[in-house]
């Protein structure tokens, strides 16, 4: 019996080289609890049909010599990224049997390396939510307590890695959507800098915004993935070039830590909030400077998030038409396709968001809300990077509550929002940030604190990372 929950990516790599099992048997034990788990946790929408073959491939790479880190390591994806001859659905109706055509940059350099494609894992609909419920396909729960959420939207993947389907699992982040699942699962977390991972291949939520992110059971895991995926690809404009990919130089050794104390006022969950003083203490015991820092532009983060966000997705969905892509409705003419097709095939998160980012961008409008909007995100931008003058990191509380029940903030839309108040700076000035699990409630629920760095600092959240890990 291979020991899969304190199985990690060097160890398995180890296991390979020993002899101790084959890749083929490796991902036969995680097919195993896909077998046993799957069911009642809904986590993968589907399991690829080609596992042990990829696995066999993986096998002839340790044979010839060629075999990396990530050779025969199984992987969970979200069902957003592209993977060619396979269904891409992004949680949604409308592409319920859309079939990629080309691999996204991400599953190239997986493919390269030899890893293995588990299957695709569940997700709120277009990554438009913090809980997967909003998936077409049913709810995912938390491997932790079934009548939870695994949070959202890449909840698939984190209920995957969490519950011992993975080894490691990718999700894409718009703005905290693999931070906060990883916070709800015990994971952990990793939103790279923006342009740091290609979008060659993600179907696009809000562009300015989406970075595939890995989630690892530890750092270390997380890391070897973000290694991985982190190179300069032509395909996507924004991808950032090699050249360009220097860390700001540290202020001091890494070890000052900005808190912003005044963000925390409301509707923050005392427990979290206990947790959170509880891991500063610890980190100032092991040496780390805390200082008190103000961003006063971060406060209005959700407030610039849920304009500019639904401007884009409106936009990146317009293409979602019944004509070219997925679902078609039957119609007496042209209007009447686009009208059904949308209509039927998105969900009430979906749709609600394309109104509103149609709203924001209309004439009369699109100054009073959108310009204004990208006017707060460059001064969050600008804040963020001046406080990176004085401080190596940033630390909040990852989310503000504990994971929820099912059912749960489903007819608030609003309440569900709030679940990203601590993720948008990051996601909105483009800086990486990582979640951490930080302890247990008394029901075993699990805490979780967030870093943030400058640019293309993310081997200083690594190192914070992992001195927390041995610390917590
Ligand atoms: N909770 C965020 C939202 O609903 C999640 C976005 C994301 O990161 N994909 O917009």
């Amino acid at each position: 019996m291979i020991d899969l929950k304190n199985l990690t990516i060097e160890k398995a790599h180890k296991d390979f080289l020993d002899g101790v099992y084959t890749c083929r048997e490796l991902s036969e034990a995680y097919l195993k609890v896909i077998q046993n788990k799957n069911k009642e946790i809904n986590a993968y929408l589907e399991v690829y049909d080609d596992v042990l073959a990829q696995a066999d491939i993986a096998q002839k790479k340790f044979f010839d010599g060629s075999a990396t880190l990530m050779t025969g390591i199984p992987v969970a994806i979200k069902d957003n990224i592209l993977f060619t001859g396979h269904i891409a659905s992004a949680g949604s109706r409308i592409l319920e049997n859309y079939t990629a055509s080309y691999n996204a940059f991400v599953i190239e350099k997986l493919k390269n390396e030899g890893a293995v494609l588990l299957g695709r894992t569940n997700m709120d609909e277009f990554a438009m939510g913090s809980s997967t419920q909003t998936s077409a396909f049913g709810v995912t729960r938390n491997p932790i307590d079934p009548s939870r959420v695994p949070g959202g939207s890449s909840g698939g993947s984190a209920a995957a890695l969490a519950a011992d389907m993975s080894l490691v699992a990718l999700g894409t982040e718009t703005c905290g959507s693999v931070r906060e699942p990883a916070a709800f699962c015990g994971l952990v977390g990793l939103k790279p800098t923006y342009g740091a991972v290609s979008r060659n291949g993600i179907i696009a939520m809000g562009n300015s915004l989406d970075q595939v992110s890995p989630f690892g059971k530890n750092v270390r895991d997380a890391e070897i993935v973000f290694n991985l995926l982190s190179k300069y690809d032509a395909q996507d404009s924004t991808s950032i070039p090699d050249t360009l990919r220097k860390p700001k130089s540290k202020k001091s050794n890494g070890k000052s830590i900005g808190v912003p104390w005044h963000l925390f006022a409301e509707g923050v969950d005392p427990l979290i909030m206990e947790n959170f003083k509880h891991s500063m203490d610890k980190l100032q015991k092991a040496g780390y400077e805390i200082i008190n820092i103000e961003l006063p532009f971060s406060k209005y983060s959700l407030e610039a998030y849920y304009i500019i966000m639904p401007a884009e997705v409106s936009t990146n969905l317009a293409r979602f038409d019944g004509i070219r892509y997925g679902y078609s409705a039957k119609g007496e003419n042209l209007k009447e396709i686009y009208m059904k097709s949308r209509g039927q095939g998105f969900g009430r998160e979906a749709r609600r968001r394309i109104l509103l980012g149609t709203y924001v961008l209309s004439h009369g409008y699109y100054d009073a809300y959108y310009n204004k909007a990208i006017k707060v995100r460059e001064k969050i931008k600008t804040e963020i990077i001046k406080a990176f003058e004085t401080v190596d990191l940033i630390a909040t509380p990852t989310a503000p509550m504990v994971a929820f029940k099912l059912g749960e903030k489903l007819d608030d839309p609003v309440a569900m929002y709030l679940c990203d108040i601590f993720s948008a700076p990051a996601n909105l000035s483009g800086v990486p940030s990582i979640a951490l699990p930080s302890g247990n409630t008394e029901e075993g629920l699990p805490f979780s604190i967030q870093f943030m760095a400058s640019h293309f600092s993310e081997n200083t959240l690594f190192e914070v990372g992992k001195k927390f890990e041995e610390i917590r």
